[in-house]
């Protein structure tokens, strides 16, 4: 941010530790996730396992030795360490499991729709060809929904860092597996050196052709690149927009126009956006009367889980009902699911589970875990104790 996170906390507690979700993760409501990158859900035993068959050499032969390697610095470190490592997925078997695995995780922390990430534009790069990416993904989509119950649709991010000429190749292959579940494109990157208005194009020939927008904005640069992201790729959502509390009139529209930001409260400290979780801009987000979904944007990469991110969010004054309306508010997918989705929010006991107006993490007195029944695909999704 800036460079404002040199030298401050980094994610000294073993990134990537987590072998699953711990069991106090395991959720008493239910939550969307809208903002999470595929390529830093995987975990080390299993990047070293696709590293194997792929012949690729990571920075490190052990599970130890990667989480060490994985505790960035600061931004500009963690986009290094992001490439050393996701380097090892190159072949649509290697996506496909990653969609699944994470799809599992999800399952278990009481969350049936996601909106991910990936960026193809580095396979890309590296010699995987972008059909290749696509059909990994989107394969590993069909088989979570069957095996998991879990709907996955996509955001593909344009990496900043690559020629504009890749973006709109890019959207080209979004554009072409609109049936397969991409419902938007993002923006991710390095957003201080690349502003949006260099994305002008790629993102008009995605709204051209039925994609909505969710770029990475006011996450490491500051107010004028929200604005561009508002006004320039004319963003149906944010991805972080933390930083717009710099400028209240911005933030004031924000909320005006109901563009939903998914806030990633770990994410945000452990990269030098907000000082601390204390310090997180998410109450002046609400106060201001934005909507906040709440997402773990890299969970393995910063020893996260969306569950954690939740229990922080609540621990700043968001509310378990509140962050899923918000989310639901800003998602991209087709009507029925969205229908689906409000049905299975309405159905569920949000005070009797406790976590009505709570401002402390769902915890101890807290009910039973739930879990969905449904076949995922048209049934509803229904949360029962377990
Ligand atoms: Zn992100």
């Amino acid at each position: 941010m800036n460079g404002g996170a040199a030298g401050r906390r980094v994610n000294g507690a073993a990134a990537g530790a987590s072998p699953a979700p711990a069991a106090a993760d395991a959720a008493p409501y239910p939550r969307i996730e809208l903002h999470v990158h595929l390529e830093a859900t995987v975990r080390p035993a299993r990047l070293l396992e696709i590293a194997r068959r792929n012949d690729v050499r990571l920075p490190a032969r052990t599970e130890a030795g990667l989480i060490r390697f994985c505790r960035f610095r600061d931004f500009d470190h963690f986009i290094r360490v992001w490439i050393k490592t996701t380097r090892a997925l190159r072949h649509e078997r290697d996506f496909h499991e990653v969609v699944v695995d994470y799809a599992a995780d999800l399952a278990a922390q009481g969350c049936f729709y996601a909106e991910a990430l990936f960026s193809p534009s580095e396979p890309m790069a590296r010699g995987t060809p972008w059909e290749e990416t696509f059909e990994g993904y989107c394969g590993g989509a069909d088989e979570a929904r069957e095996v998991h119950g879990v709907d996955i649709r996509f955001t593909p991010d344009i990496t900043r860092d690559f020629p504009v000429a890749a973006a709109e190749d890019l959207v080209g292959w979004a554009l072409q597996y609109r049936e397969r579940g991409v419902v938007g494109v993002s923006l991710g990157g390095s957003e201080h050196r690349y502003p949006p208005e260099l994305f002008a194009r790629p993102f008009a020939l995605a709204r051209e052709g039925g994609l909505r927008a969710a770029p990475h904005a006011g996450e490491v640069a500051g107010p004028a690149s929200v604005r561009g992201a508002l006004d320039v790729l004319h963003a149906d959502r944010l991805r972080h927009g933390v930083r717009a509390v710099e400028d209240p009139a911005l933030l004031a529209e924000i909320a005006a126009r109901g563009i939903v930001c998914d806030v990633t409260p770990t994410s945000n400290v452990l990269l030098g956006v907000a000082p601390s979780l204390a310090a997180h801009p998410l109450p002046r987000m609400l106060a201001a009367g934005v909507k906040c979904s709440i997402s773990s944007d890299d969970p393995v990469l910063m020893d996260t889980t969306l569950s954690r991110d939740c229990a922080a969010a609540v621990s700043l004054g968001h509310t378990p009902r509140g962050m899923f309306e918000h989310a639901l508010g800003g998602v991209f997918c087709d009507a029925a699911t969205k229908a689906r989705l409000r049905r299975l929010g309405a159905a569920f006991d949000w005070e009797g589970a406790g976590c009505e107006g709570s401002r402390s993490p769902a915890g101890g007195g807290a009910p039973e875990a739930g879990e969905r029944v449904g076949d995922g695909l048209t049934g509803e999704w229904v949360w029962k104790p377990r």
